[in-house]
């Protein structure tokens, strides 16, 4: 895959470059601006370098031209992110768009309005690809968040345009694909979050390669259940019970909780709820009515030990809903072990790495991966679309 490296000579030339701007907005600003900082590298490298940027991301999912999608709070954040003169296109394509990209002056950015008020984005629609082309010389993928999906402006470009992969997207390349590759042993994955549906593919992809898969979250009552305890009124997921068992039983060191916290029956949980109910620890048979929503202090322990003999470590997935301060403690302790380690360490999925923020070791986490559902399908697939159309890119 070409890297920003293998672009040669940039100056002057119009760079379209995919990002990943799909911020959280609040109040008609840019909540939280790690996506826009994370591509700041490719931006800077590029303008140095003498280009004429246009950038063009997504954010959210329009479903008409909601102006409460527009890229508008983004540009102004992205303004004073850099040095750049930063111009917002009235849309996606068009010739007034076209225009402007002509105009832009060396280092300066043009950022698009949110892809997806196009319809042919989500479609794969040539037409719109050919379109975003139209606009530049080169073509960057630096949108490692949206490389899993077949969209015009993620796979599209490529066939008309050199086409190269920015800074975000080869270090999340090199990262996982050293996990699947070249990890050094003990390898240790920690799964949880709230779905087995959601992470089987993950599961299975991995358990050949990690020495020891450690389960919590709400996808570990639908094991619990698989090995036949009570789990009152947890998380489960009748439909992949049979699944479960095989695992369980497929012979490879895959550890589920041996106790848990409980909240008693109609407590409310969750974020800012207030709190009700009882809570409790229990061995991991939960009574009837009973919801388990954290691993318990004996499971964390036992986790974090074995995190701390491995050489490489993945989690991906709270431990419990830690969004509640009364179910918090696990997914902490999985982070201060993950942080406190010296093995390779990353994290990926959008809830888990929010959790290393919140507990304030993100910087002591070898690689935070930028993607959720992407870095997961990585993992399963070994490659993404997004990065097969920048290999199999015509020019370049
Ligand atoms: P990620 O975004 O890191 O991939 P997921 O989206 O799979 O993680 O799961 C995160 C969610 O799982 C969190 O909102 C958390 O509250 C929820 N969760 C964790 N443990 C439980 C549980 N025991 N019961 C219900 N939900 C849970
Ligand atoms: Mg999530």
């Amino acid at each position: 895959m070409k890297t920003l490296r293998d672009l040669g000579d940039v100056d002057g030339k119009r760079v379209l470059v995919r990002v990943d701007f799909n911020v959280p907005l609040g109040d008609g600003a840019v909540a939280d601006d790690t996506r826009i900082r994370a591509a700041l590298p490719t931006i800077e490298e590029l303008r140095r370098r003498g280009a004429r940027l246009v950038l063009v991301s997504h954010l959210g999912r329009p479903k008409d031209r909601e102006p409460e999608l527009s890229m508008g709070p983004v540009s102004e954040r992205l303004a004073e992110l850099t040095e750049a003169q930063v111009t917002l296109a009235p849309a996606v394509i068009g010739d007034e768009v076209l225009a402007l990209a002509e105009d832009l002056t060396p280092g300066n950015i043009l950022l698009l309005e949110n892809v997806r008020y196009e319809p042919g984005e989500p479609k794969n629609d040539p037409a719109l690809a050919d379109a975003l082309a139209e606009l530049a010389d080169v073509y960057v993928n630096d949108a490692f968040g949206a490389a899993h999906r077949a969209h015009a402006s993620v796979v599209g470009p490529t066939r008309f345009l050199p086409a190269a992969a920015g800074r975000v997207m080869a270090r999340e390349v090199e990262v996982l694909d050293g996990l699947l590759h070249r990890a050094k042993h003990p390898f240790v994955a920690v799964l949880g979050g709230s779905k087995v549906s959601d992470k089987l593919g993950v599961i299975e992809a991995l358990l050949d390669r990690v020495d020891t898969l450690l389960i919590g979250g709400g996808m570990c009552f639908t094991f619990l259940a698989a090995r036949g305890h009570t789990i009152g009124d947890s998380l489960f997921e009748e439909s992949m019970v049979d699944t479960c068992r095989r695992l369980l039983k497929s012979g490879h060191d895959l550890r589920i909780p041996s106790d848990l916290t409980v909240l008693s029956p109609g407590g409310a949980f969750g974020a800012g709820v207030a709190p009700t109910g009882e809570t409790r620890q229990v061995g991991p048979n939960v009574p009837d009515g009973w919801i388990g929503l954290d691993i318990g202090p004996g499971t964390a322990a036992e986790f974090a030990d074995v995190i701390s003999e491995a050489r490489t470590v993945l989690w991906n997935g709270p431990m419990g809903v830690f969004e509640d301060p009364r179910f918090a403690a696990g997914t902490r302790t999985i982070a201060e072990a993950i942080a406190a380690t010296k093995a390779f360490t990353v994290v990926g999925g959008g809830d888990s790495a929010a959790a290393v923020a919140d507990f304030g070791v993100a910087d002591r986490i070898d690689h935070v991966s930028t993607g959720g559902g992407a870095s997961l399908e990585y993992l399963e697939c070994g490659d993404l679309p997004g990065l097969s159309a920048l290999r199999e890119s015509a020019q370049a």
